[in-house]
């Protein structure tokens, strides 16, 4: 029998973004609201170098000023501040937006998929974008489902090819098969997110996730400090899933 979710409660909130990407507020500020909450630990989650300028970090060494804030933002609230990005994925070949060695120096590596990138290539953009922006009656044939098998190969590449721990919310804005993702990230000790801040991550996802063996991470995915460690609705949708909290990475017993 798995465990009751009454004996536990939320530690951590692995995934935010500060104004390094496009969030509002400081390192510190993040820092400051996962204490209030009553956290242990929050990541610094800001997006990869290969989403659209106004959206993700303008270079690759901005991690490293990051965990300079980081340390400090540690020192002062007592709360463990871990520098991790939230990496594009770039192509359905599933090359990330940051090198191996890149995130090698991170504590937390997240990728996703997103529509506001800057493609590498232009093949990229017809194969992993355009399907899935363009009006159906656009595309060739039934264009939506080849899109989803373009996302599905994309991200399932990704997590074989690169160390990632979180699959951030898994079918927002672009279809994505849960059953093989997930199949992918049990396989890899990859975590799916269940996110506060996109409802596509809903019981149904959980459950149907869930029977492949992977585990998962709750997540606010909070783009200003007043969100950080809101993972109420998260929280409630791995509830009402019957998800075993033991399989959730950033929950712990009472004390
Ligand atoms: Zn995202
Ligand atoms: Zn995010």
């Amino acid at each position: 029998m798995s465990a009751s979710w009454d004996d536990y409660h939320v530690v951590a909130d692995y995934h935010t973004h500060t104004l390094h990407s496009h969030g509002r507020g400081t390192v510190l500020e993040n820092a400051r609201a996962a204490a209030r909450r009553g956290l242990e630990a929050v990541a610094i989650t800001d997006h990869g170098p290969g989403a659209v300028p106004w959206v993700g970090a303008r270079a690759a060494g901005v991690f490293e000023q990051i965990r300079a804030e980081a340390d400090k933002a540690q020192e002062a609230t007592g709360v463990r501040v871990l520098t991790g990005v939230e990496c594009n994925v770039m192509s359905a070949d599933g090359d990330l937006d940051m090198a191996e060695a890149e995130l090698r120096r991170l504590d937390l590596v997240l990728a996703g998929l997103h529509l506001m990138i800057v493609p590498r290539r232009v093949a990229d953009a017809k194969t992993l974008i355009l399907p899935n922006i363009l009006p159906r009656s656009w595309l060739p044939g039934d264009g939506r489902t080849r899109a989803r098998v373009t996302n599905t190969k994309a991200l399932v590449e990704a997590v074989n090819r690169y160390r990632i721990d979180v699959v951030t919310h898994p079918g927002l804005h672009l279809p994505v098969d849960t059953t093989e993702l997930a199949r992918a990230c049990a396989r890899r000790g990859t975590r799916l997110e269940i996110s506060s801040a996109h409802r596509e991550t809903d019981e149904a996802f959980v459950r149907a996730a869930a029977r492949e063996g992977v585990d998962f991470v709750l997540s606010s995915d909070a783009h200003c400090p007043g969100r950080v460690g809101d993972l109420g609705a998260a929280l409630q949708v791995a509830r009402r899933a019957g998800l075993d909290p033991d399989r959730v990475w950033n929950v712990a017993r009472h004390s």
